[in-house]
């Protein structure tokens, strides 16, 4: 925690000469959080990047007059906006729109802007530790418009930043002075340090996700229920083409054993279809946010026994919402692995980490990650992560073996060696083999 106002309790050096910067307050004009400082010595004008989010690692100052920037740790993602939004302010009055829920003299702010979903979801994240950890200060969540039905009960206000999240990258003029004169209304004023990646022993993500659409009647005999969320920028495979037929045989290859699946898509786009040959499928994807088409996303994710998408932040909500995860991981996000996961808060044991949540690592394009490997993952964790979950439980904590649902029946016979196997589990080409066979051998009985 960081306090900001009426005083900034925060230091930082000149980098030409390196002595102490005297502030003159801050800025806040979008994602970044910035002290407005002065070096008493050279008498240079800076922008320094106060503890918050990313900059706690990757900390740059700005010089004003030449509006070069000081970068450590050379990180040019984090750079840019800086860059480019000091270079280019967006002069529009654009300010926030206050939802107050409660009174308050001493604040601190949260602020969740960022030009990525993923990171305005995770800084987010972070309002539950200050509900629960200083009651005594007002919470105040500075927000885009797509996470305000996210933000939980209890936080003082909350700033509606009327802007799409991928705009959250700029720099905004009206903001900056919009903040400062909002925390001069009161005593004391905090930012909070809004970790990039906090753990689950530090939110519950039921806090977050609220009030969602009521699915009994719509899943009524409806199982399991796999959800695949869905991206056009990121697809599996080397293009859409490829990505329709690699959807196409996941659903066929599921239908087959599963015949009352109900296979969900959820995310933006529209490009691929899903043909019903069997299983029901569920298209709920859509073009651009909308709250109630949300909030019944996070409803299906929430009844879903497998979530499965292709690493990135589409995979957030999924992964901690559903009862299991597949995450596809393209070569160049192996250094972000798990950042897109999200685990549920009564998750003690590391083995049902190890259970609930597969990776399946593939080439740039997962071109060479195939349908038949995600559905056998998928088939397995329905057939076995409940019982092997039981195993890991016995004698650590009072427990009775599971009833094997119709869903785990099915999925285990799957996995029974091939002459055990029920026929319909085998595709259409296999079908063919074998009736040609079953002729042949007819024949020969014949002679
Ligand atoms: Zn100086």
């Amino acid at each position: 925690m960081l306090k900001i106002y009426p005083n900034l309790e925060f230091k930082a050096s000149c980098p030409q000469d390196g002595v102490t910067l005297q502030w003159l307050g801050v800025a806040i004009p979008g994602m970044r959080c910035l002290a407005d400082g002065i070096c008493p010595t050279c008498n240079a004008r800076y922008y320094a990047d106060l503890p918050v989010s990313h900059a706690l690692e990757l900390p740059m100052i700005l010089n004003r007059e030449t509006g070069e920037i000081y970068d450590p740790k050379d990180v040019e993602w984090f750079r840019r906006p800086l860059k480019e939004g000091f270079r280019a302010p967006i002069e529009e009055e654009i300010v926030p729109q206050v939802h107050r829920f409660l009174e308050c003299d001493r604040i601190i702010i949260v602020n969740c802007l960022d030009y990525l979903y993923g990171h305005c979801l995770l800084k987010l994240l972070n309002v539950q530790r200050h509900l629960d950890e200083h009651p005594e200060l007002g919470c105040c969540v500075l927000v885009p418009s797509q996470l305000l039905h996210l933000v939980p009960d209890g936080v003082a206000e909350i700033w509606e930043f009327p802007r799409s999240i991928s705009e959250g990258g700029k720099w905004y003029s009206s903001l900056q002075r919009w903040i400062n004169e909002k925390i001069s209304n009161y005593q004391e004023c905090y930012l909070s340090p809004a970790y990039s990646h906090p753990s689950h022993r530090v939110y519950d993500l039921r806090r977050f996700v609220r009030n969602l659409p009521d699915l009994s009647d719509k899943i009524r005999d409806r199982a399991p229920i796999i959800l695949f969320s869905y991206r056009e920028d990121r697809p599996w495979g080397r293009t859409l083409q490829q990505q329709q037929q690699k959807l196409q045989n996941l659903y066929e290859r599921l239908s087959r054993i599963f015949p009352e699946m109900l296979f969900v898509l959820v995310g933006f786009g529209r490009e691929n279809r899903i043909q019903n040959t069997g299983a029901e499928v569920l298209d709920l994807r859509a073009e651009k946010f909308e709250v109630e088409r949300d909030r019944l996303w996070m409803a299906y994710m929430s009844v879903a026994d497998c979530a499965i998408g292709v690493h990135g932040s589409n995979m957030l909500l999924p992964s901690g919402l559903a009862k299991s995860t597949i995450t596809l991981v393209p070569r160049s996000r192996l250094g972000n692995i798990f950042q897109d996961t999200l685990f549920p808060h009564n998750l003690h044991d590391a083995r049902d980490i190890l259970l609930q949540y597969r990776s399946i690592y593939g080439s740039e394009d997962l071109s060479d990650l195939r349908s038949s490997t995600v559905a056998e993952i998928a088939i397995a964790l329905l057939a076995f992560q409940q019982q092997q979950s039981f195993w890991f439980k016995v004698g650590e904590e009072e427990i009775s073996s599971p009833e094997v649902s119709r869903v785990q029946q099915f999925a285990t016979q799957y996995f029974l060696p091939f002459p055990f196997r029920p026929l319909r589990i085998y595709g259409k080409l296999t079908l063919r083999v074998k009736n040609f066979l079953n002729d042949y051998l007819e024949r020969l009985d014949e002679r």
